[in-house]
């Protein structure tokens, strides 16, 4: 199921995609009698497995309850969980061949990380799958884009097995993890470089993780005006999704609803020669099939 956040007539719902249709879930629910809470997406998410079967039922249904449907084009998608409550964790330096273009574009040898590389980026650098995103040139000279496969977390918990990950995950989305190089490299640490406001485009949707199998089959693509950049499958990260979250939640919490970032491919603006960087009115498509896509304009202010 591809499950979304919504604002349609002023008001912000969740709700199941079904081809060029939104079913609204609390619309839905109400005429079908389904006790189910789902205000919000994290209502969805901290439910888990008993909200998923409702909204399954209900999805099945849905021509029992035609007013519950919208076209799809009368509706903006926002950001499949509109509001972050906790930073973003992401994994730097995941792709081999990311790893590699990273050290030839400043000339450096090769050294292969030991253990996923952690971050965040600030909750307020969330973006929707179609929103702007801002470039203030007398800011940064060097935004660059990175189209992930992003985890969202169901169960929290912490110090989680490997062999027990999955059980954590909730579903997966796409995700485009902007950022200011000239920023991260000025401020050492990630965090600023990773975390202006709009530099977190997500969605379009959630998709739970029972319908994805295997993410590592996932492919993730990103083109800047048409012209593709990144192309892998994620079968190619150095550390996988067990590994990632077993690594994270080693003493350190997940709750309902985290997103993890599990890295870049490949292709990244910055490394190619000549050094690309986003301009004004760049129209960026980042892509997972079996999810959907993200289409972002970078839009010049100041
Ligand atoms: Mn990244």
């Amino acid at each position: 199921m591809k499950l979304v956040s919504f604002e349609a007539a002023g008001r912000v719902a969740t709700g199941v995609l079904l081809g060029d249709a939104v079913m609204d879930v609390k619309i839905a629910a109400a005429a079908a009698g389904e006790t189910l809470q789902a205000d919000t997406m994290i209502d969805i998410i901290a439910s888990g497995a008993p909200a998923l079967a409702a909204l399954k039922r209900l999805a099945g249904g849905c021509g029992r309850w035609p007013q519950s449907l919208l076209p799809l084009a009368n509706v903006r998608l926002l950001a499949p969980i509109p509001k972050l409550v906790r930073n973003v964790f992401c994994v730097g330096r995941n792709y081999l061949d990311h790893v590699k273009e990273g050290f030839a574009a400043v000339n450096a040898d090769l050294k292969l990380p030991e253990a996923p590389q952690f971050f965040t980026k600030a909750t307020h650098a969330l973006n929707g799958p179609t929103g702007d995103i801002r470039l203030d040139p007398g800011l940064t000279r060097l935004l660059d884009y990175e189209v992930e496969l992003a985890v969202v977390i169901g169960a929290g918990g912490r110090d989680i097995p490997q062999e027990r990950a999955y059980e954590h995950v909730f579903g997966y989305a796409v995700c485009n993890d902007i950022t200011a190089r000239d920023l991260q490299k000025r401020h050492e640490q990630f965090f600023k470089g990773k975390s202006l406001d709009t530099s977190f485009p997500f969605g379009p949707c959630i998709v739970d993780a029972e319908e994805i199998g295997d993410p590592a089959t996932l492919e993730l693509s990103l083109s800047v005006n048409g012209e593709e950049r990144q192309r892998a499958r994620a079968s190619l990260m150095i550390f996988d999704i067990p590994t990632i979250i077993a690594s994270l939640s080693a003493g350190l919490t997940l709750e309902p609803g985290d997103i993890i970032a599990t890295g870049t491919p490949a292709g990244v603006g910055y490394a190619m020669t000549p050094r690309r960087r986003l301009a004004d009115g760049d129209l960026i498509v980042a892509a997972i099939d079996r999810i959907g896509e993200l289409r972002n304009k970078v839009v010049r202010v100041g």
